[in-house]
């Protein structure tokens, strides 16, 4: 982006925000400067709250501002969803990372690869909230070579028995339904033979298990498959398209993990106004991150424009997430040393940095680890020989 595009953009974002805003004030109530944001999850989550809240703007579309207007979105492109975006931070909301799976990434998945019957039955929940997704993917020997996965789905009358395990699920434990990857066919390579489905959580055999952190949140689970019953109905695309289904999803993934992660402008120049200028070393890391903070925003705007575009997932989307991922971990860094051993107990104001200190790692490894960024970087940008991949064309079932 030049800089001409870049303040053209930023004054269609601003005019949007002020538009929105205007439209919001008799629904929601003013941010107070010193409100807490939420870390991705870390903590309870009060669904209560969150689906009251989504309830009330579902109307608006102003959750979903780039889904089609059919579906209850805006139809709004970069600058402008990104105005619509603003202007929700600017008004006080609950934690809503229970629902972000399902309306930055799946919903968008759906959009892409859904029928227009899968999209009439599942969008309306996943953006009044009435639905949570949860993202079935990663298995115990398929995380970074997601394409091996071992989760077995066989046709069966008008519909599939799935068995298997998966994951680091996030938010199984109270998910409505899953986006779950599962491999029909052996004898093709590992990534032609996959199919995806949106599983009923429900379904007899499936079996949730929490895992608890060291942030004292049961975030993610394990989940066994015991031949459960899939109608051919619920499953999304065509078999044998399930990794381009992974791929979309993946890909907003990481763009909704670059651009900042829930932190706001507020909270940092917040911290600023802490650090204040009696410390000239904290002034400027102080600044450093500021500037980190408007570049990740910024990437992560360009990837979002690359995407809109129609360009294929690329590059953009991992250059965003590693932005991000670097500055909220030295943001988080620059929190905690500033509030000093209040955040290492975790006082009230210092509350937020410990929170987000303790998230900050799992950002290099979630949605794809910083090295699988690197290796796409330096194979589609830098071309580099690529990694030598000796079981890309072989048939799966010749490969275990
Ligand atoms: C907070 C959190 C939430 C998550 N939520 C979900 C979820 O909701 N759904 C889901 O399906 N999954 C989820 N995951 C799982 C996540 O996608 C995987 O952990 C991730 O893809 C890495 O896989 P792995 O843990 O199996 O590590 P591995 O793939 O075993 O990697 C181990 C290490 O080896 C490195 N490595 C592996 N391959 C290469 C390579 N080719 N080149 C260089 N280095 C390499 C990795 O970078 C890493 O450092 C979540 C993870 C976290 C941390």
């Amino acid at each position: 982006m030049s800089t001409e595009d870049t303040s053209q953009a930023e004054a269609r974002t601003a005019d949007q925000r002020r538009r929105t805003i205007a439209e919001l004030q008799g629904l929601l109530r003013a941010r107070r400067p010193d409100t807490r944001v939420s870390v991705l999850g870390a903590g309870s989550d009060d669904l209560v709250a969150g689906r009251e809240y989504l309830a009330k703007l579902a109307g608006g579309g102003w959750i979903v501002p780039t889904w089609p207007v059919e579906h209850g979105g805006l139809g709004l492109a970069g600058p402008e969803a990104a105005g619509v975006r603003a202007a929700l931070a600017a008004f006080e909301a609950p934690d809503l990372y229970p629902w972000l799976v399902g309306i930055d990434l799946i919903g968008p998945t759906i959009l892409v690869h859904g029928n227009d019957e899968q999209k009439a039955r599942w969008l309306p929940g996943i953006r009044t909230g009435e639905e949570i997704w949860c993202q079935m993917f990663s298995e115990p020997d398929a995380g970074s070579d997601l394409a091996g996965l071992r989760a077995r789905a066989v046709r069966d009358g008008d519909g599939w028995r799935v068995s298997g395990s998966k994951v680091w699920t996030s938010r199984a434990h109270y998910s409505q339904r899953g986006l779950l990857l599962a491999r029909h066919d052996p004898s093709v390579p590992k990534h032609k033979g996959i199919v995806a489905f949106g599983l009923d959580m429900a379904a007899e055999g499936v079996t949730v298990k929490p895992l608890v952190q060291m942030n004292g949140d049961a975030h993610f689970n394990e989940v066994f498959l015991d031949d459960v019953w899939i109608p051919d109905a619920d499953r999304l695309d065509s078999p044998g398209q399930g990794w381009r289904v992974a791929l979309t999803c993946l890909t907003f993934e990481r763009g909704a993990l670059g651009g900042g992660l829930g932190v706001t402008e507020d909270q940092v120049r917040r911290l600023g106004a802490r650090i204040g200028t009696d410390d000239p070393l904290a002034r400027d890391r102080w600044a450093a991150r500021m500037s980190e903070f408007q570049i990740a925003r910024w990437t992560a705007r360009r990837a979002e424009e690359a995407r809109k575009a129609g360009r294929p997932p690329g590059p953009e989307d991992s250059g965003s997430k590693l932005r991000g991922t670097a500055m909220i971990k030295q943001l988080a860094s620059l929190g905690m040393g500033v509030e000093g051993p209040a955040a290492t107990v975790g006082t009230d104001d210092a509350d937020e940095w410990q929170s987000l200190f303790l998230m900050s790692p799992s950002l290099s490894i979630r949605g794809g680890t910083d090295e699988i960024q690197r290796n796409i970087l330096g194979e589609r940008v830098l071309g580099l020989p690529p990694e030598p991949r000796v079981d890309k064309d072989q048939p799966f079932s010749e490969t275990t």
